[in-house]
């Protein structure tokens, strides 16, 4: 028998301060991986790939196949493949707790905002809590 998922204001509540104590910052260029791989790097083209941000040193950081990690190479409007993101390891890969890029040597914050609800995500499409559209922001990084 299916329990019954209730969804609603609960989806609203505004996330707790995330703990910072071993997110690490990582700049680098987001590149596509061979699936199965953490470090062979393939063209983003075609079927879904695994992502992952290559330092200027050459190391590479498997990002999470998840929305936060999709919207880096999907949202057109940032420009670049420039980032500077802050992670936390989730296994064999790293979860995408904040994303900042980079455009003309520059560090800029996007987000997505709801004004209804005055909420901010990091994730394009439908607000979580009314359900309206969210609008694309960026803005120079402090
Ligand atoms: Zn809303």
């Amino acid at each position: 028998m299916l329990t019954p998922i209730f969804l609603g204001k609960v989806l609203c509540a505004e996330p707790g301060p995330p703990s910072s104590a071993d997110n690490l910052v990582v700049r680098g260029t987001l590149v596509c991986l061979e699936k199965g791989s953490d470090s062979k790097e393939v063209p983003c083209l075609g079927e879904r790939k695994s992502m992952g941000l290559r330092t200027a040193t050459g190391q590479v950081y498997p990002l999470n196949d998840d929305k936060s990690t999709s919207t880096l190479l999907e949202e057109k409007r940032l420009r670049t493949r420039e980032f500077q993101l802050t992670l936390k390891k989730s296994g064999a890969s790293y979860e995408i707790v904040k994303s900042q890029f980079f455009r003309d040597g520059k560090l800029y914050d996007f987000y997505y905002f709801c004004d209804v609800c005055n909420i901010t995500t990091h994730t394009p499409g439908l607000c979580m809590c009314c359900r309206q559209e969210t609008e694309y922001h960026e803005k120079l990084a402090d």
